[in-house]
């Protein structure tokens, strides 16, 4: 398994296990320390929103590439993402007369924006994109690597044998049959 498939199958397995945490922290609140609504509901949403937000980042860190620009737009989302939480939970605070609600509500808005803001913070710039198909394995032909005999393209497998439809190549065939192949496209720009 892939390690984007695996942090996306630990993305989704979020949403339960914050619904999970969130039922045993309301119990504990409840039952163990006795709360009242009005302190536990917002407790509960604080622990399941720091749960969430913690949580996203272990998934993901290892595949962000951190440079400052990033560490400050990731520190900004972190702001961002709680100031729309806050606000959209004042907002409905002032609209509605029940405040855990409200509370509950501006937690939810903080944890999505999270992961929105982050997800765009963290996305990888066309720069990087460039310069990671110049590394060693990409070649300096950046255009895709389409199988010679089915077309799927085998651009980011780590061997040459095409899932489709199983031909294997040799890394230099299968280089070469693209290159070929975009040449005349390439002639046809240059003449235009
Ligand atoms: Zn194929």
């Amino acid at each position: 398994m892939s390690r984007i498939i695996s942090n996306l199958l630990l993305t989704i397995a979020l949403f339960p296990t914050a619904i999970a945490l969130a039922a045993c922290a309301a119990v504990v609140g409840e039952e163990v320390l006795d709360l009242d609504e009005e302190v536990g509901i917002p407790l509960v949403a604080v622990v399941t929103l720091l749960f969430a937000y913690i949580y996203w980042t272990v998934v993901w860190w290892t595949t962000v590439r951190w440079t400052a620009a990033r560490r400050f737009w990731t520190l900004l989302s972190v702001y961002g993402s709680l100031g729309a939480g806050a606000l959209c939970g004042a907002l409905l605070a002032a609209l509605l007369d029940e405040g855990e609600v409200a509370f509950v509500f501006g937690a939810f808005i903080a944890a999505v924006a999270w992961m929105i803001f982050s997800a765009c913070a963290w996305r990888e710039t066309g720069a990087e994109r460039a310069a990671r198909a110049r590394m060693p394995g990409g070649g300096a032909y950046q255009g895709p690597l389409l199988c010679p005999k089915c077309g799927y393209n085998m651009r980011g497998l780590t061997q040459a044998r095409c899932p489709e439809c199983g031909t294997e190549y040799t890394l230099d065939a299968l280089l070469a049959a693209n290159v070929e192949r975009a040449l005349p496209e390439r002639e046809l720009a240059v003449a235009d």
